[in-house]
């Protein structure tokens, strides 16, 4: 079974992805590549695509709702990697149930990782 992100991303293309500039090359060699971001303030930087009304992390490959992969998984900063999808871990994530409302998908449940049930997703 896909896991849930994989036929999502909404959370990618929702909010702006802001991080202290030692997660990228500039400090850390398996960082994320400093190119792919922008510079925030002193201290931050985001990535490239998501400081906008309308984010879409430069780093997303798919369209939102389909098939959906990070092309920098490996190096995604502590905002992407500290954004649980809701239930995954037995708790709520308000931050995935308001990026999944807004392209119009339903909000996943506990049910959501019931193998039985996941095996019914789209
Ligand atoms: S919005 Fe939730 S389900 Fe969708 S990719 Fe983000 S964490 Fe995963
Ligand atoms: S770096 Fe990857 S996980 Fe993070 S917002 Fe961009 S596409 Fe999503």
């Amino acid at each position: 079974m896909p896991h849930p992100c994989q036929t999502c991303g909404a959370c990618c293309a929702r909010f702006r992805v802001a991080f202290h500039w030692s997660e990228t090359t500039a400090f850390n060699p398996d960082g994320m590549p400093l190119a792919l971001t922008q510079p925030l303030d002193a201290h931050r930087v985001s990535m490239r695509g998501t400081d906008c009304r309308e984010p879409h992390c430069i780093n997303l490959v798919g369209t939102v709702g389909g098939a959906v992969s990070c092309s920098q998984y490996a190096r995604r900063p502590s905002p992407c990697r500290e954004l649980g999808a809701a239930w995954e871990h037995g708790e709520p994530s308000p931050q995935c149930d308001r990026a999944r409302a807004a392209y119009g998908l339903a909000a996943l449940t506990p049910e959501s990782w019931l193998p039985a049930a996941a095996s019914q997703d789209p």
